[in-house]
C-alpha cells in the first residue's frame, strides 16, 4: 500500500549578493603559463641550506639594468658537498665568484649557477660565497614609469628570484636577508623588514640598507622604488609600538591615505585572532607599483595603485594580503603543490575580516561570493592540493580552498579551530609546512581524526550536490527529511549537515545528520510539526543544491 507522501523542496534563498570581485578586475594572480614546477623540482636535494643573503644591487632605470653583488652564506647538509649549485637566470652575467677572498670556478648554464667550493664541506659545515653579476632581467624584475617617472619592481612568486639575483629558489629554504638597494637620488627604495641605513653617494645615488631578521623565502624578497612619498601609521599592542609605513605615488596619496586607514584595524585584528603580527619587530606596510597584481612581500606589501581609489573598495585586498603575513610569509607553503596553504587561508582570512566588520552575516555575505567564485572558475576541476599547470592561482586554490577552511571551523569546531591556527603557527612559524604538516595539527589538536575530511576536500576534486526535501508522515507527527547525493563528476561526501526546524511559534530545533551516502531518509519525533526545514541553515557546507529529480511520492 502507498501512503502519500508531501515533499516540499526548498532551496537555501541565495543571500542579496554584492558584486563579484574579480568581474572587471582581479588583482590576485594570474596564473602561469610557463612550467615552474620543473624549475622548483630541480632545486630539491642540492645537499645545502642557506642561512643568509646579502645583497648589494644597483639599480640602473636608465639601463634597466642590475648591478649586483651577492653573498650567499650556506650550510652543508650533504656529507661532502663540493659544488654550489644556485638558480639564477643567464641574462644575469657572473663576472666573478669568491670565497675567503679567492676567487672560485663556476658555470652558468640553463639557469643554473654551479660553484666550485674550495673545499669539501661536510654536513653542518658553513661557507659563504660571493658572486658578481649584472644584466637586464628579462622577466619579474620590471622598469617601467607612473606619471612619468621612473619606477623599479620585483614579483617574483613563484620562481622569478632567479631571473635577477642568484638564490636558492625554493620556498622552503627561507634565509635571513640583507639588501642594500642604491637607486638615483630621486627614487626611494622599499624592500623587507627594517630599514636601517640610507646614505646619499658622491654620484648622486642613494643607498637604502634593509634588513629582514626573520627568515624569507626567495619569492618574497622584493623591491619596489621610485619618487615614493611616505604615509605613517603606528601599530599598538601589548607587545609595544610598530611602524606601519606606505610607500605611496605622490599622484595618490589622499586616495592611499583613505584607502589604507584600516590597515592598522586589520593588523589588530588579526594579530587578536591568529596571534601577534609576526614581523613586529620590523614593519608592515605597502609599495604602490604598477600593473594588475598585488603581492605578499614580507612586511611590505606590493600593492596595484589601480586599486587605490579612496573608495575602500579592495579593501579585502588589504586584509588579503595582510593575512599572508602569517600564512604564506611566516608559516610558508613547503612546496608549491601546497599553495593552498597560502592563499586559501589568505582568501579566507578577507572573510574573516568580513565577519569582524559584518558579524555573521558579513561571513556569509562573503563566504556566498567566494562560493560564487569558485563555482565560476576556468575549468578542469582538480584538487586543490598540487594543481595542474596554469591553476597554481586558481580559483580552486583561492576561494575553494577558503571554503574548506571555513568547513574545516564547522567540522573540528570553532574554539578548535582558533587553537589549531595557532599550534600551526607556533610549529611552522618562521619555515614552511606542507598539507600533511597542517593536517597533523588539525587531528592533533582536534583530537579527532580528519582524513576523510581532507581526502575528499583537498586530495579530491569536485563538490558535494544535494537533493533536500522533508514532509510529514500522514497520521503521525514524525518528519522525513531526504538528503540524496547526485553529483556525477566526484565521489560520495562525508558531511555532518546541520538541519532546523521552523515551527509555527517561531521557536526552532537544531539536528546534525552524517551525509555520505547517495541516499538518506532521516525521520524525527517532534514535539510540533515543523513549518519549514533549512539545510545547513549557518551555510558551512560548500555544495550544490539540486532540484529532486523524482517529485511528489516514493515507496512505503
Ligand atoms: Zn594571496
Amino acid at each position: 500500500m502507498k501512503k502519500r507522501f508531501m515533499m516540499v523542496f526548498l532551496l537555501i534563498s541565495a543571500l542579496a549578493v554584492l558584486p563579484l570581485y574579480g568581474q572587471e578586475f582581479d588583482p590576485l594572480k594570474s596564473d602561469l603559463t610557463y612550467d615552474f614546477r620543473a624549475l622548483a623540482a630541480a632545486a630539491d636535494n642540492r645537499g645545502y641550506d642557506v642561512q643568509h643573503y646579502s645583497f648589494d644591487w644597483i639599480f640602473n632605470p636608465a639601463a634597466s639594468s642590475v648591478d649586483g653583488w651577492a653573498r650567499v652564506r650556506a650550510k652543508s647538509t650533504a656529507s661532502a658537498l663540493t659544488v654550489l649549485k644556485l638558480d639564477l637566470a643567464g641574462a644575469m652575467v657572473v663576472s666573478r665568484v669568491i670565497q675567503n677572498c679567492q676567487p672560485l670556478t663556476f658555470s652558468q648554464a640553463n639557469g643554473s649557477l654551479d660553484i666550485t667550493l674550495d673545499r669539501a664541506y661536510s654536513s653542518g659545515q658553513e661557507f659563504e660565497v660571493e658572486i658578481g653579476y649584472q644584466g637586464v632581467p628579462s622577466q619579474n624584475l620590471t622598469f617601467t614609469q607612473h606619471a612619468g617617472q621612473p619606477i623599479v619592481y620585483s614579483l617574483d612568486e613563484p620562481t622569478g628570484a632567479r631571473q635577477w639575483f642568484p638564490c636558492h629558489d625554493i620556498p622552503d629554504d627561507k634565509a635571513t636577508a640583507e639588501m642594500r638597494i642604491t637607486v638615483p637620488g630621486d627614487m626611494m627604495a622599499a624592500s623587507n623588514g627594517r630599514l636601517t641605513e640610507t646614505a646619499a653617494n658622491a654620484d648622486g645615488t642613494r643607498t637604502y640598507n634593509w634588513e629582514e631578521g626573520t627568515p624569507i623565502a626567495t619569492y618574497l624578497i622584493s623591491v619596489a622604488a621610485t619618487n615614493y612619498t611616505l604615509l605613517h601609521d603606528t601599530y599598538a599592542s601589548a607587545s609595544g609600538t610598530m611602524d606601519v609605513v606606505h610607500y605611496v605615488y605622490p599622484e595618490l596619496v589622499n586616495q592611499a591615505q583613505e584607502d589604507f586607514n584600516l590597515t592598522v584595524s586589520m593588523i589588530a585584528f588579526f594579530s587578536r585572532v591568529f596571534g601577534e603580527y609576526p614581523f613586529f619587530q620590523e614593519k608592515y606596510g605597502h609599495a604602490l607599483i604598477p600593473g594588475g597584481t598585488a603581492m605578499e612581500h614580507q612586511t611590505c606589501t606590493s600593492y596595484p595603485a589601480r586599486t587605490v581609489l579612496g573608495t575602500h573598495a579592495y579593501d579585502w585586498l588589504i586584509a588579503h594580503e595582510l593575512a599572508h603575513s602569517w600564512w604564506g610569509d611566516y608559516v610558508t607553503c613547503g612546496d608549491w603543490k601546497d599553495i593552498w596553504l597560502n592563499e586559501g587561508f589568505a582568501t579566507y582570512s578577507d572573510a574573516l575580516w568580513h565577519e569582524e566588520i559584518g558579524g555573521k552575516a558579513g561571513l556569509k555575505a562573503r563566504m556566498q561570493q567566494h562560493k560564487d567564485a569558485y563555482l565560476t572558475h576556468q575549468p578542469p576541476e582538480h584538487p586543490i592540493y598540487d594543481p595542474p599547470q596554469g591553476h597554481l592561482f586558481c580559483r580552486i586554490i583561492y576561494q575553494k580552498a577558503a571554503w574548506v577552511l571555513h568547513m574545516l571551523r564547522y567540522v573540528a569546531g570553532d574554539q578548535n579551530f582558533w587553537n589549531i591556527l595557532a599550534a600551526y603557527r607556533q610549529r611552522f612559524g618562521g619555515g614552511s609546512a606542507l598539507t600533511p604538516d597542517f593536517i597533523a595539527v588539525c587531528e592533533e589538536v582536534s583530537g579527532q581524526s580528519l582524513s576523510w575530511f581532507f581526502s575528499q576536500w583537498i586530495y579530491g576534486s569536485g563538490l558535494p550536490a544535494y537533493e533536500f526535501g522533508w514532509g510529514r508522515l500522514p497520521g503521525s507527527s514524525t518528519v522525513r527529511v531526504v538528503i540524496n547525493q547526485v553529483q556525477q563528476d566526484s565521489p560520495l561526501f562525508r558531511m555532518p549537515v546541520e538541519l532546523e526546524f521552523v515551527f509555527g511559534d517561531g521557536s526552532t530545533q537544531r539536528e546534525t545528520v552524517v551525509v555520505d551516502q547517495a541516499r538518506h531518509r532521516f525521520d524525527f519525533s517532534l514535539s510540533q510539526v515543523p513549518i519549514d526545514v533549512h539545510f545547513d541553515p549557518d551555510f558551512w557546507i560548500l555544495c550544490r543544491q539540486e532540484p529532486f529529480q523524482k517529485k511528489g511520492k516514493r515507496g512505503s
